[in-house]
């Protein structure tokens, strides 16, 4: 996957530069707040990668992106980071093409099946799509890869561990079976593993993340799959550590890195 510690010597070396003018050092002071809030973040997750006595190459974090300018995000690639996710298909169609083509995009959003065909024509090093949640969408993901001549496309099937009503996951006792219609019926999409978000609020609880581990145990005999190799995304800003603890492989970490997001205020 990707090895933290390169991450992490990468992210130093960067804010070790000199600044040149004052511009540069204007910038280069931005350059180091994102910088810095990503290393530490890199750190903490070592930590907990070693507390819970796991790999760091088990651990991928998604620098979630969404409402940051291009500007911002380029600060964070040039510190060393290749994994960026958002959550608007028209966000990502616009950012992505002003972004170096390295970038591996997870799109972690919710997604309606007309966006398919923008978001993968839009994005080509879209690497992921972490919130299949009904046969429809895998279906129209499927097509539009086949109709692109794109290369499989790596899903994850969104969870809801929350117990309450949600426009979006399925519920745990629906996993397998879409699962199955993934692995066996969408030969364009390469099934990797399941993604939950946690409560309605964002916020997650230690259940949420049982509940996405036995979501893998079932999924994975159903499917005759290694657990090995069915990811588990699950932990945020506020949880990631405690997410790596209980099992996770991909972190999506949003204001700890980029600080709070700046919605556009509403005319
Ligand atoms: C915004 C978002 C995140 C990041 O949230 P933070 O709490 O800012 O880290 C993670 N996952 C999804 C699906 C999101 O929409």
């Amino acid at each position: 996957m990707n090895n933290l510690e390169e991450q992490a010597k990468i992210v130093n070396a960067t804010e070790q530069r000199a600044p040149q003018s004052d511009m540069a050092a204007a910038s280069a002071a931005m350059d180091g707040v994102a910088a810095a809030a990503l290393r530490s973040v890199l750190q903490r997750v070592q930590q907990a990668v070693e507390r819970a006595g796991r790999d760091s190459q088990q651990i991928r974090v998604v620098a979630v992106s969404k409402t940051k300018p291009v500007s911002v995000i380029r600060q964070v690639y040039d510190a060393g980071h290749r994994f960026f996710g958002e959550n608007y298909v028209q966000e990502i169609v616009e950012k992505a093409p002003q972004l170096p083509g390295d970038i591996e995009w997870h799109f972690i959003g919710n997604l309606q099946s007309n966006k398919a065909k923008p978001l993968l024509a839009g994005v080509p090093n879209l690497a992921m799509v972490e919130s299949v949640d009904d046969e429809k969408i895998a279906n129209h993901l499927d097509r539009v890869v086949g109709n692109l001549g794109r290369k499989r496309l790596k899903v994850l099937i969104q969870v809801n561990t929350s117990g309450e009503e949600s426009k979006s996951g399925v519920e745990p006792s629906a996993c397998v079976e879409l699962a199955k219609h993934v692995n066996q019926n969408c030969q364009n999409l390469e099934f990797c593993g399941l993604m939950t978000i946690g409560m309605l609020d964002y916020s997650s609880t230690p259940e949420n993340f049982k509940t996405l581990a036995n979501c893998r145990s079932e999924v994975c005999k159903a499917l005759g799959m290694p657990e090995e190799q069915c990811e588990l995304s699950m932990g945020m800003s506020n949880d990631f550590e405690q997410a790596i603890e209980m099992g996770s492989t991909n972190v999506r970490i949003g204001s700890t890195i980029f600080g709070p997001r700046e919605y556009p205020k509403k005319q």
